[in-house]
């Protein structure tokens, strides 16, 4: 949602619905930003691509790489936000996060090479950061890449990377001078995930569904020309990525729709012989569930608008992400909360509610509130960045 009714971002919303009715891959319907499944790649790729020609992504990219002179500021955010609304899968992978990295600080020989395959579907992209050592803490990784003539040899172990078993490239961290302050020796890289020596184990979670992996590295050998940007210079490179993470994170169209769902919920489930929609303090919970999705799409609204008229503050992303992923939590809860015993049942049971959509719903839910910076890490950084409070 954006404050205010703009013409321009009304046509553009109309376009991306009618494109998705005219073809969006259907995904199986499961919360949540998940992996897709092998079979569904194929046809997810050629939708990247048609997104991508009908210049509804990449219009901030430099014009002679496909970008859209005079593109509206929020156009890709409207896409993104009806994208969701109408339930169609935007690209896979970590492609426009490794973009605007190559974008603004990678070689002519890199956005040549790496821009076109990305608007084709071609290349699925990943992201390689965290470790089973430095997650929230990110700087301190170990991944170590150590310079052996015109390749940098990698040795070390990521965790939690989305898609990694289906990405053709990584967007990798590693340290690259361990004697340096831990911001300041770090690089990042473009890997080829078929090179010799990286293994992709997905890890099963508590969903049933396998959407990230463990990345093993052991002496995978990088052409330093695959660094993107200055080497030593990775944390600054990547810190636009994640703030694009953090803001991204936060929007609303998913609520809207959770909360339809649970409004027919509450209709189907009976509580003592009635309905529960018919109970007082049911109605008093979906009325504050209502409220809480407007005020979070008001906030996402306040914080692009803010950002367009650069005037936000380091408050902005954290505030709409930490709200987002809690109203979202707290909506699933009560979802099965409403349930009772039939909670427990689970998707392929006759008798489960919306095809069991809520149990995986619930179980996912938990990830918004990490993935991205968990709410813990945002409230700090509300706290030093924009209140100016002593760190602790
Ligand atoms: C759905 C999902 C997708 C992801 N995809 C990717 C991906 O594609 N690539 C990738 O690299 N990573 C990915 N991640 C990893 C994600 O970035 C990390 O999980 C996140 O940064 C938290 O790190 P951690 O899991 O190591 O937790 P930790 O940092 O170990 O935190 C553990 C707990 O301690 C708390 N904590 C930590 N530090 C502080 C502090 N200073 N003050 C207060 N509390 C603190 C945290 O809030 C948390 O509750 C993904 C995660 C999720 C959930």
């Amino acid at each position: 949602m954006h404050l205010g009714h703009d013409r321009e971002l009304e046509a553009l919303r109309r376009r991306v619905r009618e494109l998705a009715a005219d073809g969006a891959p259907s995904r199986q319907g499961r919360a949540g930003v998940r992996a897709p499944e092998a079979h569904e790649i194929s046809a997810l790729r050629q939708w990247t691509a048609r997104l991508f020609s009908e210049q509804l992504l990449g219009v901030n990219w430099p014009v002679e790489y496909g970008g859209l002179p005079g593109a509206h500021p929020l156009h890709e955010s409207v896409v993104a936000d009806e994208l969701a609304r109408v339930g169609a899968p935007g690209p896979v992978g970590g492609g426009l996060l490794a973009a605007a990295a190559i974008i603004a600080s990678g070689t002519v020989a890199q956005k040549d090479f790496f821009l076109p395959r990305i608007r084709s579907g071609q290349h699925i992209w990943c992201q390689l950061f965290s470790e089973p050592e430095a997650g929230s803490d990110l700087a301190s990784l170990r991944t170590r890449a150590v310079r052996d003539r015109d390749d940098f040899i990698v040795d070390g172990q990521k965790v939690w990377t989305t898609n990694g078993h289906h990405a053709d490239w990584g967007y990798l961290l590693a340290r690259t001078d361990p004697d340096a302050p831990k911001h300041a020796g770090i690089t990042a890289f473009a890997v080829d995930m078929a090179t010799p020596g990286i293994s992709v184990r997905p890890l099963r979670e508590i969903t049933g569904t396998a959407d990230f992996n463990e990345v093993f590295l052991d002496e995978v050998r990088i052409p330093a020309a695959n660094a993107i940007g200055a080497v030593n210079a990775g944390w600054a490179v990547t810190t636009a990525s994640l703030a694009h993470e953090r803001a991204s994170a936060g929007s609303g169209p998913a609520l809207f729709g959770a909360l339809d769902r649970l409004v027919r919920l509450a209709g189907e489930v009976s509580r003592d012989g009635r309905p529960a929609i018919e109970r007082d303090d049911v109605r008093q919970a979906l009325g504050g569930f209502a409220a809480d999705v407007h005020v979070n799409a008001l906030v996402s609204a306040f914080g692009e608008n803010r950002a367009l008229h650069s005037s936000g503050d380091a408050a902005d992303a954290p505030v709409s992400k930490i709200l987002f992923s809690e109203v979202n939590l707290g909506l699933h809860e009560y979802g099965m909360q409403l349930q009772g015993h039939d909670g427990v049942r689970v998707e392929g049971d006759a008798a489960v509610f919306d095809q069991g959509w809520w149990q995986d719903a619930f179980l996912y839910a938990r990830a918004f509130t990490i993935a991205g910076g968990t709410s813990e890490v945002l409230r700090n950084v509300i706290a030093e960045r924009a209140l100016d409070l002593p760190r602790g």
